[in-house]
């Protein structure tokens, strides 16, 4: 009882993208409890431990509670005048000697859909600099490109509906148990017989045990696969020509090019037999609703688009799309990297208008009563370009708003000489993390719980998030700082933000711009989120409690002759091979009791107790050659970086010559080792696959 709620607040989960609807319990003026709402479709009362212990995050002793400036080499404590003046002055005197385009802006899939768009207006229209991006980059941002290249729009086509819905479920590349562990329900939930979970993946994950078809593919060598597959399906006339007649464009092309791609030639770049690849090709074509479902194994890879692309090539050809129980589709992320995509001015416009798109540009213009000269035509640096800016010289202040690349990027040591040539690093954040460390200005902002917005999760649903208690200390909302930020910028504030006060503001002004495109907010208000907990856009007039799939007979592909591309695509072996010196490859990714970089969840005692530090999956055969076993200690090295003190587990769950590890923890920074290479369409590092050198200790 001396814990027991004053009150409970309605909410969202704010870790990942499943969207979770919970409530805060609050007991003077504390939150004390988090509890799944029975109500919410998405996770019908349960909660994953990240989400059961989320209160906690706000009380963590690593929060920030003032702004801070360096002086003398050490972060001390200032007023939110001094912080705001030092910033603007130095974004002024950068942007004066160097160019606009000086100063660059990386923002985060953890903001609210409110405050990512006041954000993006504030740096695109106000500073006037492009070179802007967010750490949706680093995980979504393959699943953008594909979507764009192949349906001519991004934006997630299904349903977690969908899920229950299917006869056939491809798991790819989604360790889905460990991160979107409460997706598992509507999976579970398939009681029907037809049912199947088929599970493509190197590793054998904890998700590979829900499965009914587990195939070991070979490190980054999916896009083979469905290449393969598509072979297949075309050579035994199994594609659905009326779907590919009146909905594609390309499919002659693709067949040419799939002549590149026998059965017998995939298999020995695959590791998975010719039977079993006809199998598959089968199993697409023989079930009425066939859903493919992935996440970072495809998205973080140097062919991330193209992968996306022939995923979706496998449904363009069986008309397995736009209908119930079917379709690609992208689990997210973070808890709000729809929003972040939406809002835009990171890979398009608000409202998905294309760059360049000047007919889309001049009716944003008009909605928000801009001059049109002042928007971006075209996208600035991405964030990995961005970087490399900072090391020519070229960018010379950085804004880093909730997140945290000193654990999240690749190449490390790299990374933290590149950031030590800025003349001025802010951080905007809530808790003291690694980048923040080195920041010259922290801003500090209030978390979770302390605010109020909306958040977009991988199924198109916009949830509600309230503000339970306030905000930390000193610490104000994203959308307060940014509003009380753009003040000290003549004449921002008021062109760009007029009346302002509230998130419901920039809120009521997305509805307008985000009227008539495919990610149409117009129809949800606040009020009706809170009534249904949740509704999946487009919602306007014609949807008016939402869309539960895209490019049904209703919505159209977003192409100029609204057909969807069968693309053709190209497999490339790996980028950095294993040799003598490093044999054997190296497979990040993440745990179900960890939150990204740990700065939310590192404090959290039931989480950190589950999940204290980083370990190394080793195969027992590997494990014999080493002479080490589970419990012993391990370093790692790549051409990059050496990472020590990291503690074995020996595990058939990896393949041979193959390790993992996971990339939370700063402590065992795995990420000293990834490579520095991307995809060149969507900018998203190829963060699965690195050759590694293992020394027992
Ligand atoms: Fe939160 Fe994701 Fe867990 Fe749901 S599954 S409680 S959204 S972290």
């Amino acid at each position: 009882d001396e814990k027991k709620p004053d009150k409970w607040i309605f909410s969202t989960c704010g870790y990942c993208g499943v969207g979770c609807g919970l409530y805060i319990g609050v007991k003077d003026g504390k939150a004390v409890y988090t509890k799944g709402n029975p109500k919410h479709f998405v996770n019908q009362g349960t909660l994953c431990p990240k989400g059961l212990s989320e209160h906690q995050m706000i009380n963590s002793p690593h929060r920030i509670a003032t702004p801070m400036i360096r002086k003398d080499g050490e972060l001390q404590s200032a007023s939110w005048e001094e912080a705001f003046g030092k910033v603007s002055s130095e974004f002024k005197r950068i942007q004066k000697e160097h160019g606009n385009k000086a100063v660059a802006v990386i923002g985060t899939g953890q903001f609210l859909t409110e405050e990512f768009y006041t954000l993006g207006k504030f740096v695109q229209l106000g500073l006037r600099t492009n070179n802007y991006d967010g750490n949706t980059t680093l995980c979504m941002a393959s699943a953008v490109m594909g979507y764009k290249q192949s349906l001519g729009s991004d934006g997630p086509v299904g349903s977690y509906e969908d899920f229950e819905k299917a006869d056939t479920i491809f798991l790819i590349g989604a360790n889905i148990a460990d991160n979107h562990p409460i997706l598992t329900l509507h999976i579970n939930k398939n009681k029907r017989e037809k049912k199947k979970v088929i599970v493509i993946d190197p590793r054998a994950s904890k998700t590979s045990q829900m499965a009914d078809v587990y195939i070991p593919v070979k490190p980054r060598t999916d896009l083979a696969l469905f290449n393969g597959l598509a072979y297949i399906i075309l050579e035994q006339g199994w594609e659905n020509e009326g779907y590919i007649a009146a909905n594609t464009t390309g499919i002659k092309e693709l067949r040419k090019h799939l002549q590149n791609y026998p059965p017998q030639e995939v298999a020995n770049i695959t590791g998975i037999d010719v039977k079993t690849l006809y199998e598959l090709a089968r199993e697409f074509v023989s079930q009425e609703r066939v859903l493919s479902a992935w996440t970072m194994g495809v998205n973080q890879s140097f062919m991330g688009t193209d992968t996306v692309s022939s995923i979706i090539n496998l449904h363009l050809l069986t008309g397995h799309i736009g209908r119930e129980g079917t379709g690609p589709f992208s689990i997210t992320g973070q808890c709000n990297a729809m929003g972040t995509r939406e809002t835009g001015f990171t890979s398009s416009l608000p409202g998905y208008r294309n760059f360049g798109d000047e007919k889309a540009l001049k009716e944003y213009a008009s909605i928000v009563n801009v001059p049109e000269e002042i928007i971006p035509r075209e996208r600035g640096y991405k964030y990995a370009e961005i970087i490399d800016a900072i090391d020519r010289g070229e960018i010379k202040a950085l804004w880093i708003t909730a997140t945290n690349p000193l654990v999240s990027f690749v190449n490390q040591k790299k990374l933290r000489k590149i950031l030590a040539k800025l003349d001025l690093l802010v951080a905007q954040d809530a808790f003291l993390g690694d980048t923040a460390q080195i920041a010259d200005v922290i801003f500090a902002a209030a978390t979770w719980g302390e605010k109020e917005g909306v958040y977009t999760n991988s199924e198109r649903r916009c949830n509600k998030a309230n503000k339970a208690v306030e905000p930390y200390g000193e610490s104000k909302s994203d959308f307060d700082i940014i509003l009380e930020f753009s003040k000290y910028f003549e004449g921002v504030n008021e062109m760009f933000f007029p009346n302002w006060h509230e998130p419901r503001d920039a809120f009521e002004e997305w509805r307008k711009v985000s009227k008539g495109q495919l990610c149409d907010y117009s129809g949800i208000t606040y009020e009706l989120l809170e009534e249904h907990g949740g509704i999946q856009w487009p919602c306007n007039e014609q949807f008016p409690l939402g869309s539960k799939r895209l490019y049904t007979e209703d919505i159209p592909f977003r192409t100029v002759d609204k057909k969807a591309k069968l693309l053709s695509l190209e497999w490339h072996p790996m980028l950095e091979p294993v040799s003598p010196e490093f044999p054997v490859i190296l497979n990040t990714g993440r745990t179900v009791e960890q939150w990204h970089t740990r700065t939310k969840t590192r404090s959290i005692e039931i989480l950190d107790n589950l999940a204290p530090e980083a370990w190394v999956d080793v195969n027992p055969s590997d494990a014999k050659k080493l002479q080490v076993k589970s419990g012993d200690r391990m370093s790692l090295s790549s051409p990059r970086g050496r990472v020590d003190n990291v503690i074995v587990r020996v595990t058939g769950s990896v393949r041979q010559g193959t390790v993992f590890v996971p990339f939370h923890f700063n402590e065992q920074l795995v990420n000293t080792l990834t490579q520095d290479s991307f995809c060149p369409k969507s900018g998203e590092p190829n963060f699965k696959q690195t050759a590694i050198q293992l020394h027992s200790e």
